[in-house]
């Protein structure tokens, strides 16, 4: 055996014992003649002290010894001397006196510090050594608590009667929205597999097979641009149960969610339990976002009525487009500077606004770019319906609905960061429900599903289908938290006429129907129960609890922003017998 200890692990209780370690060099000192190395492993760190009566051999072999050296060492547990305990280490209040020393590996100088976070490089150097950014203790906790997570809901799955099955990665395409990977077939000439987007067919095939609840820590590939915080491959925790209404799949993972938390990250609280549940609608109009971060206040307020008779020009025009008035109260900041609220103004015509008004309230009054157009009588009536109070400022947006929500709801994101509104220890988890079943594709003037095309329409909507897609709502829902859309998924379509009509209703040709979905369609004529799941994404969970800014922190082998891997060096060209055999050309 290697060792007989980890190095995190020693305590007062090992004390005279004589015990053999194994790990890197973290720290090295050297004080007045004698040697200090803090050796550590996953488990911890624990201060070795090198005893200048040793052989001359083997004070000769560390003499050489740097950061990073993978050494093995046998010594004596000891309390260390009064007064020279480190509260801040674990393993503080002991050291271990050496007694042999073995250098298993030396290592060259490091391109990057690990054993502490200041001076870290460029994130592409980390990813670049990502075998040693994954040395920093940071990352070792993150990687840890990524692993409770994900055993958590394996065992709170296990204990409920759910499977896990593992499906194909070379599979067919299955639509969710974005861009296939494709893997070209060497035995079927000009052929090729796509790589899941989601396991989504698959789960529902697995309902059809009687599977009855099925999971998978499911891989899912989508060929997306990176904008944002996104990653060409992700992890969900994929799910699927049979014999379900909404409700049963949301308490499920409700209660999965509820019991987890503090289990794997205790300083986290929830919100709430039960979590809220709001519409799609209720969502958009109070917070001017699906995914609403619930952890303060701020909804949007509708202020239409007050203003139907204005004098002011500009909200004139947009009521007799047919356009609302809506509100947020910003708590404390009628004193916001000119610069400030330029910005903000700035910021919402970034998101579509023709401006930004303003109402100050001030111990003299209202003041802002709107006060002066606002009658006494309406005035008093924003007062009322908002109750802000003297030092608030009241941001206006008069537009056509969609726009002000999407202004209102973008600022109001923009102003919780600003003036630190939302605890970042919360956890406010709720459901999104009765989600519009189309989105309308301004670009290709085209019908879109908003989830996926096995989401199951409300059977009351079914006749709006040809007359009115606009209004048709589907069973489908979101888990939100904190302003992220953490899960989505839906009660699905189980019966051959709803799925065949939905896909022609997506203007998808008869014939690549079948092409594409015609294993879906046959498996519904054979009995297939009714169905719903849902797919929590589990790198942005553990981001959360881990209080990272991305994801990439969260995973151990992400791809760089330029959806590289920069350590390996893919993607990369290969040679020519090979794309030879795949029956590829690369063109110029
Ligand atoms: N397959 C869906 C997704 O990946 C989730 C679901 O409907 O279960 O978003």
């Amino acid at each position: 055996m290697y060792k007989t200890h980890s190095c995190g692990e020693l305590q007062t209780s090992h004390v005279g014992q004589t015990v053999t370690l194994a790990g890197w060099v973290h720290r090295r000192r050297d004080h007045g003649g004698v040697i200090f190395f803090d050796l550590r492993d996953r488990y911890g760190i624990v201060q070795v002290t090198i005893n200048p009566n040793l052989s001359k051999a083997t004070l000769d072999s560390v003499a050489n010894v740097r950061f990073e050296w993978v050494l093995q060492i046998t010594g004596v547990v000891q309390k260390r001397p009064d007064g020279m305990a480190n509260p801040k280490m674990e393993t503080g209040e002991i050291e271990v006196i050496a007694q042999s020393i073995e250098v298993l590996n030396p290592a060259k100088t490091l391109p990057m510090m690990v054993s502490d976070d200041t001076d870290l490089p460029d994130e592409n150097t980390r990813l670049k050594y990502r075998y040693l950014d994954l040395r920093r203790e940071k990352m070792n906790r993150n990687m840890v608590l990524r692993h409770r997570v994900i055993k958590f809901m394996r065992d709170y799955l296990d204990q409920r009667n759910f499977i896990e099955v593992e499906t194909p990665i070379l599979f067919k395409a299955t639509p969710e929205g974005a861009r296939d990977y494709l893997v070209p077939s060497r035995i079927h000439a000009g052929q090729f597999y796509a790589l899941p987007q989601s396991p989504q067919q698959l789960k529902q095939l697995l309902m059809v097979a009687g599977m009855d609840r099925y999971f998978q820590i499911a891989r899912c590939f989508r060929d997306e641009d990176l904008r944002g915080d996104r990653q060409p491959e992700f992890t969900q925790l994929d799910l699927e149960m049979s014999f379900v209404h909404r409700d049963d799949v949301l308490e499920m993972v409700e209660g999965l969610y509820t019991e987890m938390i503090p289990a794997v990250a205790p300083h986290k609280k929830l919100l709430s339990t039960p979590w809220p549940k709001l519409s799609y609608k209720e969502a958009v109009e109070k917070y001017g976002s699906d995914k609403p971060d619930l952890r303060f206040g701020m909804e949007l307020l509708d202020l239409t009525d007050i203003f139907k008779a204005t004098d002011f020009r500009v909200f004139q025009s947009a009521l007799e487009a047919g356009g609302v008035i809506k509100c947020i109260v910003t708590p404390d900041s009628a004193d916001m500077s000119r610069k400030e609220v330029d910005a903000l103004t700035e910021s919402a015509k970034t998101f579509g606004a023709k401006g930004l008004a303003t109402l100050a309230v001030t111990a003299e009054g209202l003041k802002g770019t709107a006060a002066k157009f606002v009658k006494p009588e309406e005035a008093e009536q924003v007062k009322k319906i908002t109750g802000a109070k003297e030092g608030d400022l009241i941001l206006i947006a008069a537009d056509k609905r969609a726009v002000v929500n999407k202004v209102l709801g973008a600022l109001r994101l923009i102003l919780r960061d600003k003036l630190n509104l939302a605890d970042k220890d919360l956890m406010a988890f709720a459901w999104v429900v009765d989600f519009p079943f189309f989105a309308w594709n301004e670009d290709e003037q085209k019908w879109e599903s908003e989830h996926h095309p096995f989401t199951m329409p409300k059977i009351e909507d079914l006749p709006k289908f040809d007359t009115n897609p606009g209004e048709v709502l589907s069973d489908a829902y979101d888990m939100v938290c904190n302003g992220y859309e953490m899960a989505s998924g839906s009660i699905r379509i189980h019966r051959r006429d709803i799925q065949l009509k939905m896909f022609q209703l997506l203007g998808i040709k008869d014939e690549d129907i079948q092409a594409k979905f015609g294993h879906m369609l046959e498996a519904f004529e054979y009995g297939a129960p009714p169905h719903g799941g849902m797919a929590p994404g589990i790198d942005r969970l553990v981001m959360l609890l881990a209080d990272e800014p991305n994801i990439r922190e969260v995973i151990a082998f992400p791809k760089n922003q330029n959806a590289r891997d920069v350590m390996a060096d893919a993607p990369s060209p290969v040679e020519q017998k090979q794309l030879k055999e795949l029956h590829i050309k690369i063109s110029e």
